[in-house]
């Protein structure tokens, strides 16, 4: 079952007219809201992002943070798995083709479940590898659009080489990856690119931020270099399907050890903690 436009209908059922400005032009905003044993993960979080994103592009904001988690809870009701993943997605609706924002239409708001697939024992254990490429994206990053064909490019120049992600680098400075963000540690002090334009402010970012804050873990939110992540410790990436992981193989070569480092695996299994604490609350 998913939403569109206010009702819940079967997937097949669902249909989106060709002038949809999202078909013809990518203009619209989406969201990702992973949902642990049947609990959204930190969905104030993702309804201001969400919120953030529409006022940067000026679509409407079509729900209320109650409505959306009204939505939401019927979506997890709908489907049988423990963990799943909400997908949003919100474009500025139908129009005659132009480019300028046509006034009065209404936003098309599209939502679906899916199953959660967690890292596999393997991808904890033995970390992932990727490649690195120069950030061919636009300026905004921090706007979670749903036209992706730079990530989408850039990804597959990954999956070409066997690699999980594409970590991607502007101008001689670390950005993010495809779908993730990314964090290095040097010398047993963890680097954290800044939330600015260039980046999605991720939510694991912000998770794993608090942690490193609040048990006094060495942290820098400043630009990284490539040089300093060429020479990484360790590498981190962090994202809602993910939490953490840690990246072993950087264009071939090892970092650090080749195996995930000391600091990921205490990371992690803080991670896990916070997680697990939600969950028990969410039970009492
Ligand atoms: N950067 C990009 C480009 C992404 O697509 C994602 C996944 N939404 C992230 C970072 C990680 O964000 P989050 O932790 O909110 O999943």
């Amino acid at each position: 079952m998913i939403y569109l436009n206010g009702q819940y209908m079967p997937i097949e059922e669902a249909r989106i007219p060709v002038l949809d400005r999202g078909f013809i032009f990518g203009d619209g905003i989406y969201e990702y809201v992973p949902v642990f044993d049947r609990a959204p993960f930190r969905l104030h979080e993702h309804y201001t992002r969400l919120v953030n994103s529409l006022a940067a592009v000026q679509i409407p904001n079509p729900f209320t943070e109650a409505e959306l988690a009204a939505v939401v809870h019927k979506l997890i009701a709908a489907h049988p798995w423990p963990n799943q993943g909400i997908y949003l997605h919100i474009t500025r609706g139908v129009a005659p083709r132009d480019h300028s924002f046509p006034k009065n239409i209404k936003p098309t708001v599209f939502m679906m479940s899916n199953q959660l697939v967690l890292p596999t024992q393997m991808q904890i254990e033995e970390g992932l590898a990727v490649v690195t490429r120069e950030d061919i994206r636009w300026l905004r990053c921090d706007v979670k659009s749903i036209s992706l064909l730079g990530h989408c490019m850039l990804r597959n120049e990954a999956t070409d080489q066997g690699c999980a992600e594409v970590i991607m680098l502007r101008d001689g400075f670390l950005t993010e990856a495809s779908s993730s963000n990314v964090m290095v540690v040097r010398n047993g002090v963890v680097l954290c690119p800044p939330k600015d334009n260039l980046i999605l402010p991720g939510i694991s970012y912000n998770v794993v931020l608090e942690l490193l804050n609040s048990h006094h873990i060495p942290h820098e939110v400043r630009p990284v270099s490539a040089a300093e992540l060429h020479s990484a410790d360790e590498v981190w990436i962090t994202s809602s399907t993910k939490d953490v992981l840690a990246v072993t193989h950087m264009d071939g070569k090892p970092v650090g050890t080749g195996k995930p480092g000391p600091l990921f695996a205490r990371v992690r299994a803080l991670f896990l903690g916070l997680k697990a604490q939600l969950k028990a609350a969410s039970h009492d």
